[in-house]
Parts: C-alpha cells; sequence; structure tokens
C-alpha cells in the first residue's frame, strides 16, 4: 500500500510503497478514508520534537474498518471510526480516575511511535516502521489498538470528522472542559488556527461572556469572527494583553494558548485577571523554557495542561459528531483546502505558511 513516509528527520515525506502486516490480538485493520493535516505532525517532520525515523505519520485519520484481529470485541468489519490521538489503556490510575487523555501509556506511544506495547505492523524490504501516534495514518491502510479508535455514525462525512482525532477536540475540550467554565465568562483564544478556533467554537457553546480572539494575521481573525468570536485583536499591531484587560475591565477568566510558543504564552498569562486562569494547549518545541514570576501565583493566578481536551473520547466524540451533523458545531468551516496523498508535502507547505486553517488529505 502507500503510505507518506519520513526517512529523515527534517526530510521531505516520501509518498512509498510498504507493507503492512495483518491486525494482531487486539488490533483493527482500517481503510482510511481521510487524515486531517495537523501542525503537531510537522513539528516531527521538522525536529522540533523526536521521533524514531523512517516513520509513517498522520494522526487525525478516519475509514471503515476492513479486519479485526483476535479478541476485539467492539468493532467489525464495516464500522466507520475515527483515529484518537490519545491512546487510553483502561487501566492504569489516570483511565481509572476517568482522565483516559493522560494515560500513562500514551507518552511512550509519542515518543517511540510504535502501537501501544511497543508493536509495530509497518515494513518497507526488512526495515521496520515507526508509526507516529500508534496511528500512521498518511496511508491507504493502518492497523491501529481497538482502543485507538472511536466508532462513529455512517452518514458522518469523514473527511470533514477525521479533524476531531486530535485538533478539534483538543481546542473544544480545552474550551468545554478543562477551563470549568460558567456561562457569562470571559475567554481570549491566543492563536487562531484549526485548535484556536475549535477553542472559540467550544468557549461559544459553554456560554462565554465576552470571547476574544488573537492573531497576527488577518484571515484567521475574520475566521474567529465568523465562528463567533466577539472581538479580534491583532498580534503585532496592538498590545495584546493590554488590549484584553480594556475588552474585559481588568482582565479575562480564561485564556487559552492554541500557539504552541512560550513568549505567546507569556502574554496569555498576562491576560488573565487575579485568580483567572491559563490553559495550555500549543505545542512548543521540546527545548522551550517558559519564564513567569511565581510572585504571580501569590494573585491567585494558574496555568493548567491539557492532553486532547481532557475529553473522554467514546463518550465525547459521538456527542460532538451529532453536533456538527446538527449544525451546532461548523468544524467544516474550518476546511480550506483538500490534498491527495501524493500532494502531502505541499499540504505541510501551507500549513507552515498559514495559508490554510485545515486542510485534510482525502485517499
Ligand atoms: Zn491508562
Ligand atoms: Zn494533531
Amino acid at each position: 500500500m502507500k503510505a507518506a513516509v519520513q526517512y529523515e528527520t527534517g526530510g521531505p515525506l516520501v509518498v512509498d510503497d510498504v507493507e503492512l502486516d495483518d491486525p494482531q490480538e487486539n488490533e483493527i485493520l482500517v481503510k482510511i478514508a481521510a487524515c486531517g493535516v495537523c501542525h503537531s505532525d510537522l513539528h516531527f517532520i521538522k525536529g522540533d520534537m523526536p521521533v524514531p525515523v523512517p516513520v509513517v505519520i498522520g494522526h487525525e485519520g478516519a475509514g471503515v474498518v476492513e479486519k479485526v484481529g483476535p479478541g476485539v470485541t467492539s468493532f467489525q468489519p464495516g464500522d466507520h471510526v475515527l483515529m484518537m490521538v490519545a491512546f487510553s489503556c483502561g487501566k492504569c490510575r489516570y483511565c481509572l480516575e476517568g482522565r483516559p487523555t493522560m494515560c500513562v501509556e500514551n507518552l511512550p506511544i509519542q515518543m517511540m511511535a510504535t502501537l501501544p506495547y511497543g508493536a509495530k505492523r509497518l515494513r518497507k524490504g526488512d526495515q521496520q516502521l515507526s508509526h507516529l501516534f500508534g496511528l500512521a495514518a498518511f496511508a491507504e491502510y493502518a492497523v491501529v489498538h481497538e482502543r485507538s479508535a472511536v466508532k462513529i455514525r455512517e452518514d458522518a462525512p469523514m473527511d470533514v470528522v477525521c479533524l476531531m482525532g486530535c485538533g478539534i477536540t483538543t481546542g473544544l475540550g480545552a474550551a468545554i472542559n478543562t477551563t470549568g467554565m460558567k456561562a457569562g465568562e470571559s475567554v481570549v483564544v491566543y492563536g487562531c488556527g484549526g485548535v484556536g478556533l475549535s477553542a472559540i467554537m467550544g468557549a461559544k457553546l459553554s456560554g462565554a461572556g465576552k470571547l476574544i480572539a488573537v492573531d497576527t494575521l488577518d484571515n484567521k481573525l475574520e475566521k474567529a469572527k465568523e465562528l463567533g468570536a466577539d472581538y479580534v485583536v491583532k498580534a503585532g499591531v496592538e498590545d495584546a494583553p493590554a488590549k484584553v484587560k480594556e475588552l474585559t475591565g481588568g482582565g479575562a477568566d480564561y485564556a487559552i494558548e492554541a500557539v504552541g510558543n512560550a513568549s505567546v504564552e507569556t502574554q496569555a498569562f498576562a491576560s488573565i485577571h487575579n485568580g483567572g486562569k491559563l490553559i495550555i494547549v500549543g505545542m512548543a518545541p521540546i527545548t522551550d523554557v517558559l519564564a513567569i514570576a511565581p510572585f504571580e501565583f501569590l494573585l491567585g493566578k494558574s496555568i493548567v495542561g491539557t492532553v486532547q481536551g481532557d475529553i473522554v473520547a467514546p463518550i465525547e466524540i459521538p456527542r460532538y459528531v451529532d453536533m456538527f451533523m446538527e449544525g451546532k458545531l461548523p468544524i467544516d468551516k474550518l476546511i480550506t483546502r483538500t490534498y491527495k496523498l501524493d500532494e502531502i508535502n505541499e499540504a505541510f507547505a501551507a500549513l507552515e505558511k498559514g495559508e490554510v486553517i485545515r486542510s485534510v488529505v482525502k485517499m
């Protein structure tokens, strides 16, 4: 089958013929229909985040189950599924506490780029290939652990809802789950790419009072308005924290940082009032360091992280898919381009230049 392989750190992706083993115990074979082009893939491609090469990338896959391995009980051939960037084992303390995106098995999967528990099913000749996020979805087929997938309704367009596998739910969940916000509270979102715009949609759905979007690009700020932002602030032209304080009368209740940049995180922290909360969603390069005066914490301010918006995927994904189908969660408005698999390098170049909000590769 064809797959997008990264053979060298920083190197271009090669759409190559590779071999894929049959699904083993608790694994499923999925025929991929579409996969979202997410900024976190770009971090691995550029080497901002470490990944063992050669690796098949792509982690926002949607498709149809073709075959199930021994012991699989949750799926059967023909089921429509979304892949989830965060695996959950169902057994560790985080899974048992109801925080499955924090599962202890997640970091090894992310760092080692294998299926859960170290398995690899991809080969090029004698050489084994890694599976980014245990998914490797920029390919015609993928073998994934059954707990890395969620079943969805069959009438949902896979080339749209595939985005819910990572970026969209990260932003939505950060606003809906991680803030703990009440209706009427104010929210500022730094960064209006796919994740930030999803946070704006999530904050709107949660009844945000003043909802402020910050970005450097006019096209992204326009989109933020379309999706519910009450005010937009053009960073680089305006002093964003000062403007947020002016609009909210002293600072927002919540700031959501969806850029992945330490200096933007510092500005987002400066935009909340005493007692306010900053949620860091963006994936900053692994060597970045955040400098905050500890005194600020004596003012009751807090900073929290989130993994995929703290969602419980089997519950929330079908709910978000329903909301999309009912017109309440217009994530299709985030998709500005679609590509074929052999255009994958163009897709990432456009993402890096900020030309697209979100794009999707159709297999
Ligand atoms: Zn777990
Ligand atoms: Zn992603």
